[in-house]
């Protein structure tokens, strides 16, 4: 697999870590079946509070920067972890940033309107467009796309999640850096686990894996958004297009796609109590932050699946740690006490 030829405006310090997740496997003892689990820190950064966007980014601004763009325009939730990023990185590589975001998720708290990413979409300057829930977020995107552009601005407009075709190139990266790493601390991964959102982490890894002649199926992720079945159609689609962009004869079907949607609950951004479950064990055991939309449920569904003994003893498990902290913060109704 060969990216050097793809524009890459580079943000991250590579590789980031994998640990083992020591003060948990002493917690859980024999709850664990002898699975060892570890975590990749992909919630690690030098700017922005950190986050699996930031390697999606990597590629959605190397382009944007060789179209000759000015600004970056995406879309998300109040809290989208994304758009945040998104905000981070287009103020240090020298960017204007606006964000439509949509009111789609049903909290009334103050702390979710304001607090958290929301807040720091302020902070790092971008100009924000509040949205109706039902409001359809990326045609207004495009729209002031198109009147910047009349006005001779230069505008990239980046999907939901970054979860285009290039920017999933972030994660096809990030399977080759994974089996680097996983070969040199001589891990037999059994699994590599990840939340699933707008998909483009999963597709990411799927491509990656299959482009570097690995079972796409070693990626699994946590549906936290679409139910399991949308999901699994979404992330096949994703990566077939990425893994078009990296090589002409490979292909994906929906067999090599593995993704769990029982753990989601009633909705996206909604909390369960297998995530506070999850949130407050690694936090206890660990001093390591999950977050309330994303991480939290999948890391609920990997503890109930080393529980319930889904992995056989002595397999390693990695959890791709994508970040969201900031999200803690629009929460404290459910996280407090
Ligand atoms: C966006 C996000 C995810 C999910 O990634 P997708 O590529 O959208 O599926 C997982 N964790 C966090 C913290 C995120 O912000």
């Amino acid at each position: 697999m060969d990216l050097s030829a793809i524009p890459r405006l580079p943000l991250l310090d590579l590789p980031s870590p994998i640990e083992p997740l020591d003060g948990l496997a002493r917690h859980l003892g024999a709850d664990l079946n002898g699975v060892r689990l570890f975590v990749k820190r992909d919630d690690l950064a030098r700017f922005g509070l950190g986050g699996n966007k930031l390697r999606k980014l990597e590629f959605l601004l190397g382009a944007a920067r060789a179209e000759g763009a000015d600004t970056v325009i995406t879309v998300g939730a109040i809290q989208s972890n994304h758009a945040r990023l998104t905000a981070a990185a287009a103020a240090r590589s020298g960017f204007a940033c606006e964000l439509f975001l949509t009111r789609s998720v049903p909290r009334s708290e103050e702390a979710y309107a304001r607090n958290g990413n929301r807040l720091l979409d302020d902070v790092f300057g971008a100009t924000v467009h509040e949205l109706a829930a039902e409001a359809d977020s990326l045609a207004l995107a495009e729209a002031r796309a198109e009147a910047l552009r009349a006005m001779g601005r230069r505008v990239y407009v980046f999907p939901s999640g970054g979860s285009s075709p290039v920017g999933c190139l972030g994660y096809a990266a990030c399977a080759s850096e994974i089996l680097a790493q996983a070969e040199a601390m001589g891990l037999g991964l059994a699994q590599i686990v990840v939340p699933n959102g707008s998909c483009g982490t999963h597709a990411g890894l799927a491509a990656g894996l299959k482009a570097l002649g690995h079972n796409p199926r070693l990626a699994k992720s946590y549906a936290v958004l679409e139910t399991g079945q949308r999901a699994e159609a979404i992330t096949l689609n994703k990566a077939k297009a990425t893994l078009a962009l990296l090589s002409a004869d490979l292909s994906l079907t929906a067999d090599d796609i593995h993704i769990d949607g029982a753990h989601r609950g009633p909705g996206y951004g909604i909390p369960t109590a297998g995530m506070l479950e999850a949130v407050r064990l690694l936090a206890r055991t660990e001093g390591l932050l999950l977050d309330p939309v994303y991480s939290g449920k999948a890391f609920a569904g990997l503890l109930h699946d080393v529980r319930t003994g889904t992995y056989p003893d002595g397999a390693a498990v990695l959890f791709v740690m994508t970040g969201g902290v900031p999200g803690l913060f629009a929460y404290p109704d459910v996280l407090a006490g």
